[in-house]
């Protein structure tokens, strides 16, 4: 943790934040991954750990935060895990679709399972639950199901506009993260048309890198900021006590 700070300072950031994945809370113990997720146990040691880096590096803002996976009907358990901890900002993600955790490299050929038009919809209203569930001040990746090149074949401007709408209604900010570049589809997250459509309707924005090693920290950062720019935005939200404080991008 002290080498992505580190590098956060290196890169001339003004703050870093640290979401590291929620254990896997839905799941019984025993399937309960430790490759993808930190056990229950080390919940509060990740979060001492956060506090103790803070007074490491007193020139650094350094935020804490965590990326939650949204289950629906586990929204009471989320709660539960989440309450006893200051967290400066919740991510919400979606990396499941029932049990199928349609990110992981191993299991991508239940992808020909799927209709992927269906797919896209399936995924979108999960999307959307986890933006009207009010738990998370950001969410995560909004366009993940396209990670490995997926794309329906019709136009999907209603679905954007009508997912940017949503995520309006239920005020919840959304990242350009630059991890999609380094995924096979080659491309940020979300895609240039649905970041654009998140503009319109006011979505906030926050610029992350997902780095999952010191070296990924502000990783695409600049290009990430144009392409900001280009969907129309002129600011971003970070967070601090999980309120909101705007800057000029
Ligand atoms: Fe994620």
């Amino acid at each position: 943790m002290e080498e992505y700070v580190e590098a956060a300072i290196a890169a001339g950031l003004r703050e870093i934040g640290f979401s590291d994945h929620i254990p896997m809370y839905w799941l019984p113990a025993e399937q309960r991954d430790p490759g993808i997720a930190m056990r229950m146990e080390e919940l509060e040691e990740y979060v001492a750990d956060v506090m103790r880096l803070r007074e490491r590096y007193p020139e650094i803002p350094i935020r804490l935060g965590i990326e939650a996976d949204y289950i629906p009907g586990q929204e009471e358990e989320l709660v539960r895990i989440l309450q006893p901890y200051p967290w400066d900002y919740v991510l919400g993600s979606v990396h499941f679709i029932g049990e199928w955790d349609f990110d992981n490299p191993a299991r991508t050929a239940r992808y020909a399972e799927w209709d992927i038009s269906e797919l896209y919809a399936k995924f979108f209203t999960l999307e959307a639950m986890a933006a009207q569930s009010g738990l998370f001040d950001v969410l995560a990746h909004v366009d993940l199901i396209k990670k490995f090149g997926h794309r329906p074949s019709h136009d999907l401007s209603r679905l954007y506009a009508d997912i940017a709408e949503t995520f309006a209604r239920a005020e919840v900010a959304i990242e350009l993260s630059t991890a999609g570049l380094r995924k096979p589809v080659r491309e940020v997250y979300p895609s240039p048309g649905l970041l654009r459509e998140c503009c319109l309707q006011g979505v906030p924005l926050v610029i992350s890198s997902d780095a999952h090693h010191p070296s990924e920290v502000a990783w695409g950062f600049a290009g990430a900021v144009e392409l900001a720019r280009q969907a129309g935005y002129d600011r971003v939200v970070r967070f601090e006590g999980r309120q909101r404080f705007f800057e000029a991008l």
